[in-house]
Parts: C-alpha cells; sequence; structure tokens
C-alpha cells in the first residue's frame, strides 16, 4: 500500500516545492512508483517537472472539483521520471468551489483510496498556507514531511505547525504522523543555523532527518531548466542529498515494518 506523505510549511520558500520534486525523482530512480500532486496554485512544482502549467489539459481542480479520476488528469510524461498531478492558477479556484461541498476536507482523500494501491509514494506539494487544500493534504496523508530552514523565527513557526497538525489531526485524520523534519538551504559555517539546529533535535530528537539540504545553487537553477537536479547536474551535492534523504526515508519504512512484525510475532 502506497505511502502518503504532504510536504508543508505554511511559510514560503523554505524548499517545500524543491524537496517534493527532488525527493520525488530520487525516490523514482531506486524504481519505485512514483506520484506528485501539485497543491500549490502557484504551479511551480509542475513547472519543475518539466510540465508547461499554461498548457496543462487537467490540474488538481479537475481531480477535487469535479472527480476526475486519477488516471484522467495524471500526465505521465514528466521530467522526474514520476508522475504528476499539476497545479496552476485554477488550483485557487478549486479551494473556493470545495467550500460549497459537503466532506470538503476529505475530497482529495477519497479521490485517492483507489490509486493508493498502484504508488509505492505519494507526494503532495502544499502551498505556503494552512487553507482548505492544505486541510485536504493532511487528511489524505499518512505523514507530514517539515522543510524547515534553520534560522531565527524557525522554531516558533514549526511549533505552531506541528500544533496545527495535530489539532487538525484530531479532527479529519487522528493517524496523521510527523514524517520527519528536513534541514533545508543548510550552511554549517553559520553559528545560528547550528544553535537553531541543535535546538532543533533536542526537540524533536529522531524526527529529525539525519540528512541535511545544503545550500546548493544547482538546485536552484534545476527548476528553470524543467527538471530536478539530478538530471540538471547528478554530481551536485544538491541532487545527491537528495538522494540521500530518499535512502534514508526508505531505511526508516524498512524499520518500521520489522518492528512492526516483530510486535506481531511477540504478541
Ligand atoms: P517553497 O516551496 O517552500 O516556497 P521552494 O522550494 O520554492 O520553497 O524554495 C524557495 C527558493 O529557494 C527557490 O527559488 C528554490 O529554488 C530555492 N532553494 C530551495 N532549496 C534550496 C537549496 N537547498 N539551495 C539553494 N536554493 C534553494
Ligand atoms: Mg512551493
Amino acid at each position: 500500500m502506497g505511502k502518503v506523505i504532504a510536504i508543508a510549511n505554511q511559510k514560503g520558500g523554505v524548499g517545500k516545492t524543491t524537496t517534493c520534486v527532488n525527493l520525488a525523482a530520487s525516490m523514482a530512480a531506486t524504481k519505485r512508483n512514483v506520484l506528485v500532486i501539485d497543491l500549490d496554485p502557484q504551479g511551480n512544482a509542475t513547472m519543475a517537472s518539466g510540465v508547461d502549467k499554461y498548457q496543462v489539459a487537467n490540474t488538481a481542480y479537475e481531480l477535487l472539483v469535479d472527480e476526475l479520476p486519477v488516471a484522467e488528469v495524471v500526465v505521465s510524461e514528466t521530467s522526474g521520471g514520476y508522475d504528476l498531478i499539476a497545479g496552476n492558477g485554477d488550483v485557487t479556484a478549486a479551494e473556493i468551489k470545495l467550500m460549497e461541498f459537503f466532506a470538503r476536507e476529505v475530497r482529495l482523500r477519497n479521490a485517492l483510496a483507489p490509486v493508493r494501491e498502484h504508488y509505492d509514494y505519494i507526494f503532495i506539494d502544499c502551498p505556503p498556507s494552512l487553507n482548505l487544500l492544505t486541510v485536504n493534504a493532511m487528511s489524505a496523508a499518512d505523514s507530514v514531511l517539515v522543510p524547515m530552514q534553520c534560522e531565527y523565527f524557525a522554531l516558533e513557526g514549526l511549533t505552531a505547525l506541528v500544533d496545527t497538525i495535530s489539532k487538525l489531526a484530531a479532527v479529519v485524520n487522528p493517524d496523521l504522523k510527523i514524517e520527519g523534519i528536513l534541514r533545508t538551504m543548510y550552511d554549517h559555517r553559520n553559528r545560528l543555523s547550528n544553535e537553531v539546529s541543535d535546538q532543533l533535535k533536542s526537540y524533536f530528537g529522531d524526527k529529525v532527518y539525519r540528512t541535511v539540504i545544503p545550500r546548493n545553487v544547482r538546485l536552484a537553477e534545476a527548476p528553470s531548466h524543467g527538471t530536478p537536479a539530478m538530471y540538471y547536474d547528478k554530481s551536485s551535492v544538491g541532487a545527491k542529498s537528495y538522494l540521500a534523504l530518499a535512502g534514508e526515508i526508505l531505511r526508516r519504512a524498512e524499520d518500521e515494518q520489522s518492528n512492526s512484525e516483530q510486535v506481531e510475532k511477540t504478541a
């Protein structure tokens, strides 16, 4: 059964989209079946996947509002080797339309139910706000991956986000977990970054990924070439970091699996 991971942080510019696209490409490169859903009206994940957001036939709008099945809205030709449900300005309209519906918080969860078997990983790129689209992402997801920059007010924002996730989870998705916290655009030479990083680890422990994404210009350049960094410059530290993150997530999943089998055996 595929795992659905929402990539969320109510702050913009923290590396959500960069993480979504590069992590998805890295997972796809390990022969996993991967779907990316672009729920941000800016459509950055769409463009970064080599898909023209102005030309694409269907988007998350048709999925959420018109209830077209995933098979009809999905784009299978992307530069990252994954499937994509595109996002563009229509997604803003979808958010407004959703308000009219009964059970509007679970539209995405219902839409994905028939294809969860088909994918190993489904990554949802969330908009930089806690709107109804983000709520849909969180109710559809098994877990939330939070990218963050280690800067002064980051922890405050993170605590607010974690608080919101638990409140939301209590209402729409009691099983929702924090998948992990990812330090992005990291600079080891910066004392403040190291301090915030230490606080983060003491607060969130194992939830903080060991893999750190450094600031790397290739990661910033790749989207303008319509591709994840690994197909733009595979030797770049940015591309390698996201491959390492994919490895860490896969290992964690294996550990969880064997732990739960262990528990079953002893029970
Ligand atoms: P969000 O989706 O959270 O708004 P983005 O992933 O779009 O954030 O990142 C914001 C900006 O920072 C983009 O221009 C992106 O290319 C750049 N960026 C993201 N991660 C890195 C990184 N590790 N190194 C350098 N630039 C980065
Ligand atoms: Mg984004």
